[in-house]
């Protein structure tokens, strides 16, 4: 919400409904507002969501190291297959701010701390063992 309050809206372990082909294995956050006065697309985060959305993010790349952080209009086709989604392709434009560029050193800092090849193996050899 626009004052930084998160509300769990399922638990994190069922499947979400918010990015088509794309639930099954990923987590959808979602924030309040992102159209101006006029009702155009634009980053309208207030500081207490900039803050929430932060911590959020962050706590997830610590649970779920190495995974991907984007927005929805970053799921979009690769139309021209330059191997960037650019503006004209997006499908949708929220979440309306770049979210690899505000979030890529909270990516960065889970994988060097947390998602090492050894850590991999060992959490691999793990859950086949059946513990945690
Ligand atoms: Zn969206």
């Amino acid at each position: 919400c626009k004052d930084g309050t998160v509300h769990l809206t399922r638990p994190i372990e069922r499947v979400g409904a918010h990015a088509k082909g794309f639930n099954a294995h990923s987590i959808g956050i979602c924030y309040e507002g992102s159209l101006d006065c006029r009702g155009r697309p634009a980053d309208i985060r207030t500081p207490a969501q900039r803050a929430t959305l932060r911590q959020l993010v962050g706590q997830l790349q610590e649970k779920f190291p190495g995974c991907r952080v984007c927005g929805h209009r970053g799921l979009s086709p690769d139309l021209n297959r330059n191997g960037e989604i650019e503006p004209e392709e997006w499908i949708k434009s929220c979440p309306c701010f770049e979210v690899a560029k505000e979030f890529k050193e909270l990516e960065e800092f889970a994988v060097k701390t947390e998602n090492t090849e050894e850590h991999r193996v060992t959490q691999h050899i793990k859950e086949q063992k059946g513990g945690k």
